[in-house]
């Protein structure tokens, strides 16, 4: 659907959030209309069904999707999620603010992403596995390492790359390792991939306390949502001196005033993997007051992550934040209605694709060591990611503060730049 002026409205969150932002910098740019049209539409969308046997007999076809945005950088990149509300739209969404967020980052790659409409949570590993495998089947024929690289994104990770990328070798009849990334380290994946969100997110955070002077021995944060990025980011953060005062999952919040040991929260979550799997269940034993999980919004603290879903930060929850920076850990985690009430608040967000972009810088280089057949070191491959977070952070902040605009609008108008000058550069027939 299109409005008056044919711009795109679309029934979904994350695909509205993502054109509302892109719409309103790119008219700051005053880019030409012919531009904007062309990049708010995604150049490929596959739909896929995704036949499965289920444990009892029973087949049950879920629906699939791989939608590329753009390739005018290059090779689309993105992840692959399983979670009930994946749609078209969301990874039309989802896929665009990966074209912002490999051009922002100064990687060689465009913006793709994928997903299953499925509830992963209720299904078991060989229901898992045959789901993934038949997704990989079908959508092979647009994936490849020179053409739409995937990688983990929610509920995903390096087992569920193995299957896909196992599928699509066997259907080739030889190794394919570039062909997506977030793979196991012993399986041509990389040391530090699996960290590189959070450490990237707490990059951005250690850079912009460097340029206001802030000790991060004096600093509170309170993070949303314990998987792979916040986890690590509470990690990385609480190692150097943050007070993580609030952490949470699917289970519920977990708030000390006085900061939660975090070394003892991942040792908590890796016992009894079989009981409690990777979740902070029961957590309040270990010193900490249980609260309700949205709750975490309304902590007291200096520094709020939500590394968990999209729109947690909305019409109704923005007026409860405490704290006066936000770092988006989750891609789309603010609407635009709590974005202005944030801004007017005075709270200083850095936007998702800025911060969480450790994740695809990580995939990039081992992408990379793939294509080379040679492995970095892990030193090696923390320090450029932390260089690259921290330069990108820098450029980002210094034009807002420059231009008077925010975080947000800044890294679009970087991002959206690079990607027109190209598509400009190879004309409208890419
Ligand atoms: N799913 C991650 C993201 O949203 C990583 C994507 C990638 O590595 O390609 O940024």
């Amino acid at each position: 659907m299109v409005d008056e002026n044919g711009r795109r409205i679309a029934n979904n969150l994350i695909l509205n959030t993502a054109l509302h932002d892109f719409y309103a910098a790119a008219d700051e740019m005053h880019l030409d209309e012919g531009l904007i049209q062309i990049l708010s539409y995604p150049e490929r969308r596959v739909d896929v069904s995704v036949p499965v046997t289920l444990d009892d007999g029973s087949v049950k076809v879920f629906q699939g999707f791989r939608v590329q945005h753009s390739t005018a950088l290059g090779p689309s990149k993105g992840g692959i999620r399983y979670a009930m509300d994946v749609s078209g739209q969301e990874c039309e969404g989802l896929a665009m603010l990966m074209t912002w967020k490999c051009s922002l980052a100064g990687i060689p790659y465009g913006g793709g992403k994928g997903g299953i409409c499925c509830d992963p949570t209720h299904m078991s590993r060989n229901e898992k596995e045959r789901m993934s495998r038949t997704y990989g089947a079908r959508i092979a024929p647009i994936i490849g390492r020179w053409s739409d690289v995937p990688a983990p994104d929610m509920y995903t990770g390096g087992q569920e790359m193995v299957w896909i990328m196992d599928t699509i070798c066997k259907m080739l009849g030889h190794f394919e390792p570039a062909m997506l990334t977030g793979k196991p380290i012993d399986y041509w994946g990389a040391p530090g991939r699996v960290e590189a969100t959070g450490r990237g997110l707490a990059a951005c955070a250690f850079e912009f306390m460097r340029i206001k002077g802030f000790d991060p021995a004096k600093m509170t944060a309170a993070v949303q949502g314990f998987g792979n990025v916040g986890s690590y980011a509470a990690k990385i953060l609480s190692e150097a001196g943050v007070k993580i005062v609030a952490i949470s999952d699917t289970t519920g919040a977990y708030y000390n005033p006085n900061g939660i040991n975090i070394a003892k929260a991942f040792e908590y979550m890796n016992t009894e993997p079989g009981k409690r799997g990777r979740k902070l269940t029961g957590f309040e034993k270990e010193g900490c007051e249980k609260i309700p999980g949205d709750e975490i919004i309304g902590v007291k603290c200096d520094i709020f992550c939500p590394c968990a879903a999209q729109g947690v930060l909305n019409q109704d929850t923005a007026d409860k934040l405490k704290a006066k920076y936000v770092f988006e850990g989750a891609n789309s985690p603010t609407t635009p209605e709590a974005e202005d009430i944030l801004n007017d608040k005075g709270v200083i967000l850095v936007p998702d694709f800025l911060a969480n972009a450790g994740g695809v810088i990580g995939s990039y280089f081992e992408w990379a060591q793939n294509l080379q057949g040679f492995t970095w070191t892990e030193e090696e491959y923390n320090n450029r990611l932390v260089k690259l977070m921290k330069d990108n952070f820098c450029k980002v902040w210094d034009f807002a503060e420059a231009k008077k605009v925010t975080m947000r609008r800044s890294a679009y108008m970087a991002a959206i730049k690079r990607v027109s000058d190209i598509v400009e550069l190879r004309g409208v027939y890419l």
